[in-house]
């Protein structure tokens, strides 16, 4: 005991309401019971008991004078004024408050054992407090808190909430850190980015922003589908490390007017409907990297404009990252996945494989010897003409790099892209000429005939 008094670490967790609101309430009573020296970023975790919502953890330093015994008592009152009820084990629960460690005692008292008997093999438990207090020894072990995490398997992912808590994980990053952007209401396909985020980096953060910046003002940006509860639990279950969701008053501020522009790959394809939305994708991007400082980014390749658009201004403005890309994560019957394929109606998914299907068309006709640009057009835009409802935006052969309209001989390496809307719903797909075929999902009918 100092001066100050004995150095506890309390654990926080919790999964039924507003558990943001709950640690603060927490914080602010264990103000009452002594002196709060920090406290650690939130993490997500998977639950361990019957099925139930995803935990919310974190770890609060507390300086106290208060036995150990009346601490404990202390912390039970304030779960209990925030709504906890002792009932299940493992079930679901407003808020938890455990004693970690209280200073470097040793109690084996059953009704207060110290250090909390399972800190070292929940990462729950003893990730924020490792976080939070990396020199701390644990007096059973011998070790200091930060060497005992890194030994526990990690399966938690920090909840990056601000710009202020993104720069301060990626300090943390001691290795390579893999950078996945989306849009959220994850899919097999964005699934597939984190995995290879997975084998290229030693920490994986994936982000999960809806831009504004990149919607025109008749776009789906209001309806745009979200899932947050849902894909943080796939990102759990993937080990990814870091998620940030933001919102956007947070990520731009009231006075943002800042854009970056350029000349000419934004003209082409998707840039002749969508104006100003590459500038949008550009400036949301180049923000991320800044923040974030990752040394690999992954892109997917079905939104193939955007993946040349954002390698130009990587090398332009010399953003010290890797681009990978990633091949098209497709549904059995070719489909490329997308967020938006939620918005299809039964009759619009079954023509949304003409897209697909003209692009293995042409493909086909490449691979048996057709190399005239027009006649690979004009051959995919009848298969698109199978979809009765949809209306075709673009079908076209272009040079890879400039985006411009193959002249003179198809070669392989270019790509054919297809855009068109069915319905409200506007879908794009390429595929590169001679290329390898892209991952599909197994397709449920062959696995149950
Ligand atoms: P979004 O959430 O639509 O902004 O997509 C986030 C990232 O996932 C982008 O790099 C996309 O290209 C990528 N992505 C989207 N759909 C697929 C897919 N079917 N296969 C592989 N990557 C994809």
């Amino acid at each position: 005991m100092t001066e100050a008094g004995v150095s506890a670490l309390i654990g926080l967790g919790g999964n039924l309401g507003a558990v943001a609101e709950r640690f603060a309430a927490a914080q602010a009573a264990l103000g009452s019971l002594g002196r709060v020296r920090g406290r650690a970023p939130d993490f997500w975790s998977l639950p361990l008991g019957p099925e139930q919502p995803i935990f919310r953890n974190s770890a609060l330093w507390l300086e106290t004078k208060l036995p150990a015994r009346q601490l404990l008592t202390a912390l039970h009152k304030i779960e209990s004024d925030q709504g906890r009820q002792r009932d299940l084990r493992w079930g679901p629960r407003t808020l938890d408050l455990d004693l970690l460690y209280y200073g470097d005692a040793i109690s084996y008292d059953s009704n207060c054992r110290i250090p909390h008997p399972h800190v070292r093999e929940r990462a729950f438990a003893l990730g924020p407090a490792a976080v939070l207090a990396p020199e701390h020894r644990d007096p059973e072990a011998g070790r200091c808190l930060a060497a005992l995490y890194q030994e526990t398997r990690r399966d938690i992912m920090e909840a990056l909430t601000s710009k202020a808590e993104l720069r301060a994980f990626r300090k943390r990053c001691t290795g390579r850190l893999a950078f996945v952007p989306t849009m959220g209401a994850l899919h097999e396909g964005h699934l597939s980015l984190v995995r290879q985020a997975r084998e290229l980096g030693d920490h994986v953060l994936v982000s999960i922003f809806v831009n504004p910046l990149q919607f025109g003002p008749q776009e789906d940006l209001a309806r745009y589908p979200r899932d947050p509860e849902g894909d943080r639990r796939k990102l759990l279950e993937l080990g990814v490390d870091g998620l940030f969701e933001i919102e956007s008053p947070a990520m731009y501020g009231a006075h943002h007017e800042t854009r970056i522009v350029q000349e000419r790959l934004p003209r082409h394809l998707c840039g002749l409907s969508r104006s100003g939305h590459f500038e949008g994708v550009m400036t949301v991007v180049a923000k991320l990297l800044l923040l974030a400082s990752p040394d690999v980014m992954l892109l997917g390749r079905k939104d193939f404009q955007q993946t040349v658009v954002l390698q130009r201004m990587i090398t332009d403005l010399d953003f010290p990252v890797e681009l990978h890309i990633a091949p098209t994560t497709r549904e059995a019957d070719g489909l490329a996945l997308s967020s938006r394929n939620a918005y299809l109606s039964p009759e619009q998914r079954a023509q949304a494989c003409c897209l697909s299907q003209a692009l293995f068309a042409g493909e086909r006709a490449f691979a048996a010897g057709e190399t005239d640009p027009r006649a690979l057009e004009r051959l995919m835009a009848a298969e698109l003409a199978q979809a009765r409802e949809l209306v075709v935006e673009y079908c076209t052969l272009v040079d890879p790099n400039t985006l411009d309209a193959r002249s003179g001989a198809a070669r392989a390496g270019d790509v054919a892209l297809v855009a068109g809307r069915l319905g409200k719903t506007r879908l794009i797909d390429n595929r590169l000429l001679g290329a390898v075929a892209d991952p599909r999902l197994p397709d449920p009918l062959a696995e149950n005939p």
